[in-house]
């Protein structure tokens, strides 16, 4: 592609996106590369790959062929300059936070959270010495009474799962690049089809790959993307992991070594210190699965964001129902938000609350039989769940007020099956729920 070529849109990159057919077997699709390592050419060599003087396959606890293509694709698709995957999203949002907050430093995160994010950050980071503090993310300006010398980033997700929450981008990025702070957004929910948040002025890109992007609940996965845009070496003092001398490189210097190649030292520092110690890598195969999930993303998401339209109406004006959460909905308190920073559709979460509370609701759930209950999101086929007992069971009354969780909650993750039979069968299972 030369340097003037029109830039691809998403539907191709999801196709083509960090691919060129397999240059030893001419290949069309990626291969599973299934090797745990790679013959070096000579001494010289594997000095250079290991001393970093070469970029190139050692280890696939480090990098991997066909997670490579992964790592481009998701990195072309968000408009990021580098990609790293792993064996989860949680994984994924460890190595993102722990790349640049370490024992007695802190970061601030909106209340909106993942249940499995909740406790990550409020106990197990607790326990590593990692302080979490929290601000509303209806209210940014909070952040800044929250910033001391020892905060790293703020952190918060692109639609709160399952609070459906939209935030204002703009308005929590402006405020921690105010107070020269990255800003680290999980975007599993929405994709990068939805909404692609480093055009909102957010730094690193968090996926779990689980979801819609695998798109088929076949693997769990995660990635991190990085936009190359959050200038560490305007503060060499505060950032001394990429602009001071790393011990377990010979004192090399990140940020100077790796400046030629772009800003990088972010997801490089990734790779080569949290991903090489920690080991949390994706399995090639699990980059396959994903990469075939991949190139339908663009084609999926549209359907699930119909569909969750249409159910979202339906349920609105059901007798059996008392509330529901969908921002694609007039009624709903982030309207206005969602239509200026989810124009092409507000994802395919939705929640209500069932007449009859949390023994209607139970009831509901035992009956759904297109639908299934369990615990995940963005699969093709539509999931129900009742998070107060479940996904968010660990968190006490009030954490679960402040995430969205009611008791009479369901949670709805509509799949890509006809709505119309989506529609019947939850209109039969509010029936049985006796609501
Ligand atoms: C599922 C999920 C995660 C965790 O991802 P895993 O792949 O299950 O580890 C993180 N964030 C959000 C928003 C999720 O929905």
């Amino acid at each position: 592609m030369s340097d003037e070529a029109k830039p691809q849109g998403l539907g191709t990159l999801a196709v083509h996106g960090g691919q060129v057919p397999d240059p030893t077997t001419n290949a069309r699709a990626v291969p599973i590369y299934a090797t745990t390592s790679y013959v070096f050419d000579s001494t010289e060599h594997a000095a250079n790959l290991f001393g970093l003087a070469e970029f190139g396959n050692i280890y696939s606890r480090l990098m991997n062929p066909t997670n490579d293509v992964l790592e481009k694709r998701l990195a072309a698709l968000d408009g990021g300059a580098g990609a790293l995957s792993f064996a989860s999203g949680m994984a994924a949002i460890t190595a993102a936070i722990q790349t640049i907050c370490h024992a007695g430093q802190n970061f601030i995160s909106a209340t909106s959270l993942y249940g499995g994010t909740w406790t990550l950050f409020t106990q197990t980071f607790k326990s590593m010495g990692i302080e979490v503090r929290f601000f509303d993310p209806d209210h940014p300006e909070q952040i800044e009474g929250l910033v001391d010398e020892n905060t790293r980033c703020v952190y918060f997700e692109s639609i709160g799962n399952p609070k459906n929450d939209v935030p204002d981008f703009r308005a929590i990025a402006d405020i921690a690049h105010r107070n020269k702070l990255p800003v680290l957004c999980d975007n599993t929910v929405m994709t990068p089809m939805l909404l692609r948040p480093i055009e909102h002025g957010v730094d690193i890109v968090i996926y779990s790959t689980t979801k819609f992007i695998g798109g088929h609940g076949v693997h769990i996965g995660g990635a991190v993307v990085d936009s190359a845009n959050f200038p560490w070496a305007d503060d060499p003092e505060r950032w001394p992991e990429f602009c001071g001398p790393s011990p377990s490189y010979h004192g090399a210097v990140f940020e100077e070594a790796l400046r030629p190649m772009g800003n990088i030292a972010y997801i490089m520092h990734m790779r080569t210190h949290w991903l090489r110690d920690t080991g949390a890598a994706m399995s090639p195969f699990a980059a396959f699965l994903t990469l075939q999930g991949l190139e339908t993303l663009h084609l999926r998401i549209p359907r699930h964001c119909e569909n969750a339209q249409e159910v979202a109406e339906f349920l609105e004006a059901h007798e059996a129902v008392e509330w529901v959460n969908y921002p694609g909905l007039a009624s709903h308190s982030h309207h206005a938000t969602a239509e200026r920073y989810l124009p092409n559709g507000a994802g395919a979460i939705l929640g209500f609350g069932i007449r009859g509370g949390e023994a209607a609701g139970k009831r509901f759930i035992e009956s759904v039989e297109l639908a299934s209950h369990l615990a995940n999101i963005g699969d093709a086929k539509t999931l129900v769940i009742h998070p107060a007992s479940t996904t968010h069971s660990q968190l006490s009354p009030e954490e679960q007020a402040s995430a969205g969780v009611s008791p009479e909650y369901i949670r709805v993750s509509v799949g890509i099956e006809d709505a119309e039979d989506i529609i019947a069968d939850l209109d039969q299972a509010l029936r049985a729920s006796g609501a």
